[in-house]
């Protein structure tokens, strides 16, 4: 099991994050990097590297994901639209070796994604 990425190191406040959503399943903070004005990446607390790596046992955690991920767009202002964008492994962008799902929204979003 990998223990060495950033994303673990914010899980543990090992390094500080704008958090803005928690439970015991999964952590939601601002991007660091932000390519929308509302940019947030909802992960998991387990370790899971890519997105080709869930599973069944996955399933329940995945729609909590998602939950949370509708709940935050809501309460953040963006119920009325906003992208959720997953990349799996480096070829579609991934570079956090643990699965993050972003959401985007406060701009309009050109289809297809780049
Ligand atoms: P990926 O390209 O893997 O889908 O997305 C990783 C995201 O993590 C990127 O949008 C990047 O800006 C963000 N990120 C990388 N390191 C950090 C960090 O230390 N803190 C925060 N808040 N975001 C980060």
């Amino acid at each position: 099991m990998m223990t060495d990425n950033i994303f673990l190191k914010i899980i543990d406040k090992k390094i500080p994050a704008k958090i803005v959503y928690e439970d015991e399943r999964c952590l939601a903070f601002r991007d660091i990097n932000p390519q929308a004005p509302t940019h947030v990446l909802i992960i998991p607390i387990k370790v899971i590297p890519t997105h080709d790596e869930i599973g069944d046992d996955d399933k329940e955690l995945l729609g909590h994901l998602h939950v949370v991920a509708a709940k935050l767009a809501r309460e953040l202002g963006h119920g009325d639209g906003y992208r959720l964008v997953l990349n799996c492994r480096e070829s579609a962008g991934q570079t956090v070796p643990h699965l993050h799902m972003h959401l985007l929204a406060g701009r309009s979003f050109a289809w297809p994604p780049g």
